[in-house]
């Protein structure tokens, strides 16, 4: 099914590059500028087994797209400034905006390079979890046990599945099916209950992922010293919110943000939603967000910034750098905002 979707994604972004669809549809779509949203950023792997790969680009693909930006003269701004633009209509440039989910420790040793050479600045959001090393990092952990195992028991529903893992094909569809499964479940604890089992039963490390992956206090003391980052809040252990009660929430997005500014000594004023899709973030985190005293908020709906989003700032949606398209001829349909639009039924604003 992912597959499927992919390659429509794929046929959609050609068909729109090849038409030259995303030429008419830009005066539309275009908005003011975009917010652009990526994880990891290192070079690539070999491995033909790779699940998580829409979550990583190349550094290399980092400056191509950072080229075609600075080429065309777009401005690139931290949030602050996308803020500050938006509350004062001031939309006489065109701009985007970098921001890295999870605060990988690859965002340091391969991303910054990479924007300071373009002088560019970068928005990192921190779970806190990730920074104390205590972060579950469940889709990771899914990954290894996969990897490693030539198959896998997981109770779907009532019934124990046995799902083959002995190619990589079988690999990726068991990935996809106990992925699905896993984000279907009622709660967080049920998540890492199951992963938990998993890595037991595999030998895979699930602790040693987090400090593995992500940059820890004393990375992020002089990461975060440095003039082109700014740290945002990604909640404390990476939830979904809109699957907590409402005093968890909202303890999540204000105990993050405690947490982050007591550690590096510095103001946090913008929040990314774990997940930040429909099923994880809607109008009771938006609220919560604002009410918390973030000036923006970002989802992970897809879509450019508009005049508009002014009136959504904790509901900013995002283009994706998804790690499957790192192809240059998408860039001109991912900054016409054709291809969002696409995804969106041709609206502009997606925040109910
Ligand atoms: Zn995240």
């Amino acid at each position: 099914m992912k597959q499927f979707r992919n390659n429509v994604i794929r046929a959609g972004l050609g068909a729109l590059y090849f038409t030259g669809a995303h030429y008419l549809l830009r005066p539309i779509f275009a908005g003011v500028g975009a917010v652009f949203m990526l994880h990891h950023v290192r070079p690539p792997r070999d491995a033909e087994f790779q699940p998580n790969h829409h979550l990583e680009i190349a550094p290399e693909f980092l400056g191509t797209i950072l080229a075609y930006l600075r080429a065309r003269n777009i401005d690139i701004i931290t949030m602050d400034e996308v803020h500050r633009r938006l509350i004062e209509r001031n939309f006489s440039r065109r701009f985007a905006c970098f921001t890295l989910d999870d605060g990988y420790r690859d965002n340091r040793d391969f991303a910054l390079p990479v924007m300071r050479e373009f002088d560019a600045p970068l928005t990192v959001y921190v779970a806190s979890d990730f920074a104390e090393g205590a972060g579950r990092l469940w889709w990771v952990a899914l990954e290894m046990v996969i990897a490693k195992a030539s198959s896998i028991e997981v109770k779907i529903g009532n019934a124990t599945n046995r799902l083959d893992t002995s190619t990589p094909a079988a690999k990726q569809a068991a990935f996809d099916r106990a992925h699905d499964w896993l984000r279907a479940l009622p709660g967080e604890h049920d998540i890492q209950r199951e992963i938990s089992a998993l890595c037991a039963r595999h030998g895979v490390d699930e602790s040693a992922i987090c400090r593995e992956l992500c940059m820890s206090w004393d990375e992020l003391k002089p990461f975060a010293n440095d003039p082109l980052v700014t740290i945002g809040a990604h909640t404390v252990t990476h939830c979904n919110l809109a699957k907590q009660t409402g005093d968890v929430a909202a303890s999540e997005i204000a105990t993050s943000r405690v947490r982050i500014e007591s550690a590096l000594q510095r103001p946090v004023l913008h929040l990314a939603y774990p997940y930040g899709d429909r099923i994880a973030a809607g109008p009771r985190e938006f609220a919560l967000a604002q009410a918390a005293g973030f000036k923006t908020a970002v989802t992970t709906r897809p879509g450019m910034i508009f005049p508009e989003s002014a009136d959504h700032l904790t509901a900013l949606q995002r283009v994706s750098l998804n790690g499957n398209y790192q192809d240059e001829r998408i860039l001109p349909v991912l900054t016409s905002g054709a291809a969002t639009a696409m995804w969106n039924g041709f609206r502009r604003i997606d925040a109910a």
